[in-house]
């Protein structure tokens, strides 16, 4: 399926293809000041109270310098929390990475922006969940918050900073969305929209209640083929020689607890910073190394589906819905069948898309 350029897409396959992470994201607290309807994050520092700290982190940037990483990714909860954040930021800009903050953007200030501006090739990505006030703050059920967030992402645009925003498109603000993430593409602002809830380890399914529903998917995947075109689905098939996606393979998740994921959807453990290096934990992991073994060809029960094409799987959602990174999972079949449905209206028809190559593993 077709998907916005992404200009780090063809360094993350060059890296995936030499074994290199190319990306690490960091997660420095588990705390938050929104309380967001879908989110799935784990909670507060009181429930997981041993937190990396400044001389962890930044001895992890260190070896994540020696690795060859290029991009960290500070995240959180709310990275902004953290008293060390813009020493961290600093510290990681001195090592060369390319810095993306992902923040709600309520407590940046002028000076952060400034600083910001001033290191270079640090990126922010900001959260807006609908187009009025009352919407976004719905979401995140704390008042104010749209207008904070609208405020830092204008003052970061006009500052040079490349900024993009992200928007879920749920159950109730779904109507908003697309035409929200058109404003900013035409401002110059990057902008994606994600589709699906990730389920949540400690909050049940409470976040799911907020996913769209047939009518809402379609209308917004409609949304997004009017705005982006994209092409027809293969007839020819889909390659079942590709991996299953960067994470583990050129990517990577550390939580504030220092364990190593191979992605912030995947909770697997891969290692534990506070016992292994880096280095050790890329190269030795059992679960890194398996997850290396896997190609789309691995998914037995896919591998000659129809909906192939329009199937947005991930092994991450995989395994918290089934225990098993390669199953189907009802989220992934039910929103396939829904995306047939808007390239149909969209293109006309929509021919089966099947997996194509090997089949007999
Ligand atoms: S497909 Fe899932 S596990 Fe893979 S990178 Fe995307 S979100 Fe992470
Ligand atoms: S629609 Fe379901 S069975 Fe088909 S490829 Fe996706 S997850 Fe697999």
């Amino acid at each position: 399926m077709e998907s916005s350029p992404d200009p780090l897409k063809a360094l993350y396959a060059f890296y995936a293809a030499k074994g290199l992470p190319v990306n690490m994201h960091i997660d420095l607290t588990y705390e938050c000041p929104l309380n967001c309807v879908h989110c799935f994050a784990k909670g507060s520092e009181s429930v997981h109270p041993a937190l990396m700290d400044t001389r962890m982190v930044k001895g992890l940037l260190d070896q994540a310098a020696d690795l060859g990483v290029l991009e960290v990714v500070f995240s959180g909860g709310e990275p902004l929390l953290r008293k060390d954040l813009w020493e961290l930021v600093e510290y990681a800009r001195q090592l060369r990475f390319v810095v993306r903050l992902k923040t709600s953007g309520i407590y940046l200030r002028s000076q952060d922006i400034d600083f910001m501006a001033s290191l270079g090739l640090v990126w922010v990505d900001i959260s807006l969940h609908g187009g009025r006030p009352e919407t976004h703050d719905a979401v995140t059920r704390v008042p104010g918050s749209f207008d904070k967030a609208m405020a830092a992402i204008l003052d970061l645009h006009k500052a040079g900073i490349r900024v993009q925003v992200n928007s879920s498109a749920l159950r109730f603000n779904y109507q908003e969305v697309p035409e929200l993430q058109a404003r900013f593409h035409d401002m110059g602002i990057g902008n994606g929209i994600t589709m699906w809830v990730m389920p949540s380890e400690t909050k049940g399914e409470a976040p799911q209640a907020y996913a769209m529903e047939h009518d809402a998917f379609v209308h917004v995947s409609l949304a997004m083929l009017q705005k982006n075109g994209g092409h027809p689905p293969h007839t020819d098939g889909y390659d079942l020689s590709e991996p299953l996606c960067y994470a583990g393979r050129s990517a990577m998740h550390v939580g504030p607890d220092g364990l190593v994921h191979p992605c912030v959807a995947w909770p697997v453990v891969a290692g534990d910073l506070k016992q292994q290096g880096l280095r050790e934990i890329w190269f030795d992991s059992p679960l890194f190394k398996r997850i290396r073994s896997w190609f789309m060809r691995d998914r037995v029960q896919c591998k000659t589906c129809n909906l192939f094409g329009y199937c947005n799987f991930c092994p991450g959602r995989a395994f918290q819905a089934t225990g098993d990174s390669l199953m189907p999972y009802p989220d992934a079949c039910t929103t396939a069948q829904w995306t047939r449905e808007a390239y149909e209206q969209f293109f006309g028809s929509a021919p089966d898309a099947p997996g194509k190559g090997p089949k007999d593993r």
